[in-house]
């Protein structure tokens, strides 16, 4: 008889992860439960590299609601990671003074109430309400009711409820995370090198990484190599040259100074966002302390007055000095370039304004195992793997775009500049189209969905001009009367959960940790 061929001829045998970051035990985690559990699990290792003079970038504590879906497919125990990542709920973000001093709105995590006739009901209540009506619609997201209130129950999946739909994230010890996705990952099967990559070596011919050698002259090879070395792009810029496209015109903000403080009372189950005259400052509420950073432009404060104002505004005793941090806002032009996959800041940097560098890491390394390579790593794969990330760098770049183009404020020279610069053309559409015509348009289905792009319109008060007109279906008085019903219905489901801090105090509280030195 004939003998099958084999449909992957020629399949990786090892696949080297250059940097022990969030991005690189996150890219471990489960690449180790595909392949780890699998019978030619011995013909496939992988191997991290991590250097421990290098260290890692040490901030990224706020997530997006994905991340329950990327620990779920670990199938990691929910209270657990809560407990050992020192965790809270998050169910959006405050933002203050964005739209001009005194501003307030939230972005709260799910839909405003039910669609009618297939459309959000934040359209049929602006045609109801109009910008008379305020911030009003905010009553309909259950999140941002629960939020202000800091109430928190999960969501009950099985009641199907127009007050039950919201959706949550968390903020958590990035480090901590990334120290249980590596016992994960090691028990899986994942080899852990320590040491300093000082050379790396390629093929002639068509420029394949082949090896990385170590300052104590260990040499590990590999036929796919996941860049996760951070800020420094180790392979795929300084070996493959892959590009950056640099956005610092579109968003300027070019440095960080975070610190940690004591954490107060109430136990907030959200981030708070606050516009600064040169940037702004984040707040995110862990279960052992308050995480805070102020993001700024150097071009426009010193670093000294940047961090002076981070300190002028903690809530709680600082626990140490801040941390300086730089960056450069942008997108590799080729995350995946020949046998090397860049994750996480070594593919690019977006400020953390809407926590979205970890959902990046989330779905650089969900697109490379759908589109995993044998050992030839076909450049149509790679064409493909960067396009989708081409596309959704570019969506959430507008949507953080868009909170600083859409500011009245100009008590700044900063905010001067943010007001008047030219945009990205698919952002002026994105403006047009909801301005003339209440409409949004989902450029990447991976981004942000209708319900976040309109809280951010409506809260840095930007109103339809003209809605949609089949939405004239619908009896005014009916939707008076519907809206009327569900603000209640919403009100009545959030009296009745428990406060945030104490629902985690009585499920899921973690145990006092000793506080690293920052
Ligand atoms: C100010 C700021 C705030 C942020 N806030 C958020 C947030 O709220 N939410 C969010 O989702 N994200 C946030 N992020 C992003 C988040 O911190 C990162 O996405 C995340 O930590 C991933 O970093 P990384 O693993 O890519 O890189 P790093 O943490 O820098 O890790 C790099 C790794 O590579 C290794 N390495 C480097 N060079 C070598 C070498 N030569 N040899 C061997 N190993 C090497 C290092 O040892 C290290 O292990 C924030 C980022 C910044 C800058």
């Amino acid at each position: 008889m004939e003998k099958q061929r084999e449909p992957v001829g020629m399949p990786l045998r090892r696949i080297v992860i250059v940097g022990g970051g969030t991005a690189g035990w996150m890219s471990a985690a489960p690449l180790s439960q595909l392949l780890g559990g699998q019978a030619h699990a011995a013909s496939c290792e992988i191997v991290l590299i991590e250097s421990p003079e290098i260290g890692t970038v040490g901030v990224g504590e706020a997530t997006l609601p994905t991340i329950r879906f990327y620990n779920r497919t670990l199938e990691l125990d929910s209270a657990e990671f809560i407990r050992k990542t020192q965790a809270t709920f998050k169910l959006g973000i405050e933002f203050k003074d964005w739209g001009h001093l005194g501003n307030r709105f939230f972005h709260g995590f799910g839909e405003f109430g039910p669609a009618i006739l297939n459309r959000s009901s934040v359209m049929h209540w602006l045609r109801v309400h109009g910008q008379a009506g305020g911030m009003g619609y905010e009553d309909l997201s259950t999140a941002t009711v629960m939020a202000l209130r800091n109430r928190f129950v999960p969501p009950d999946g099985d009641v199907a409820s127009a007050a039950n739909a919201y959706s949550y994230a968390f903020h958590f010890d990035a480090g901590l995370y990334a120290n249980f996705l590596r016992d994960y990952a090691m028990e899986r099967g994942v080899k852990r090198e320590e040491g300093t990559i000082v050379d790396v070596s390629v093929r002639p011919g068509d420029g394949f990484v082949t090896a990385v050698t170590l300052a104590d002259g260990r040499r590990i090879e590999g036929d796919l190599f996941i860049d996760c070395s951070g800020f420094r792009a180790l392979l795929i810029e300084g070996v493959c040259k892959a590009g950056y496209d640099d956005w610092t015109h579109w968003l300027p903000c070019d440095s960080a100074q975070a610190v940690p403080c004591a954490r107060v009372q109430p136990l907030t189950p959200y981030t708070t966002s606050t516009a600064r005259s040169a940037g702004w400052q984040w707040r995110i509420p862990l279960q052992h302390r308050t995480g805070n950073g102020h993001v700024y432009c150097s071009g426009y404060i010193s670093d000294e007055a940047a961090g002076q104002a981070l300190m002028h505004n903690l809530d709680g005793a600082p626990l140490g000095e801040p941390r300086q941090l730089r960056f450069k806002t942008g997108m590799r032009k080729e995350a995946w370039d020949r046998n090397v996959v860049s994750i996480g800041l070594s593919s690019g940097f977006l400020e953390p304004l809407e926590s979205t560098s970890i959902q990046l890491i989330m779905d650089g390394v969900g697109r490379l195992i759908e589109l995993f390579p044998d050992r030839r790593c076909d450049a149509h794969l790679a064409a493909e793997y960067n396009r989708r990330m081409a596309r959704q760098y570019t969506s959430i770049r507008d949507f953080i775009v868009l909170h600083y183009k859409l500011t009245k404020r100009d008590d700044s020279e900063f905010w001067r500049y943010c007001a008047a610069m030219p945009i990205p053309d698919t952002l002026n559409h994105q403006i047009e189209l909801f301005r003339r015509s209440g409409r949004v348009a989902i450029l990447d289905p991976d981004s942000f969905a209708e319900p976040s792009w309109v809280s951010l319109f409506l809260g840095l008060g930007v109103w339809p001009e003209r809605g949609d007109p089949l939405l004239r279906q619908v009896d005014e008085q009916v939707l008076r009367t519907h809206f009327q019903r569900l603000r209640t219905a919403i009100a009545k489901t959030v009296d009745d959960m428990p406060d945030h801090g104490a629902f985690i105090d009585k499920h899921v509280r973690a145990a006092p940790l000793e506080m690293a030195k920052p």
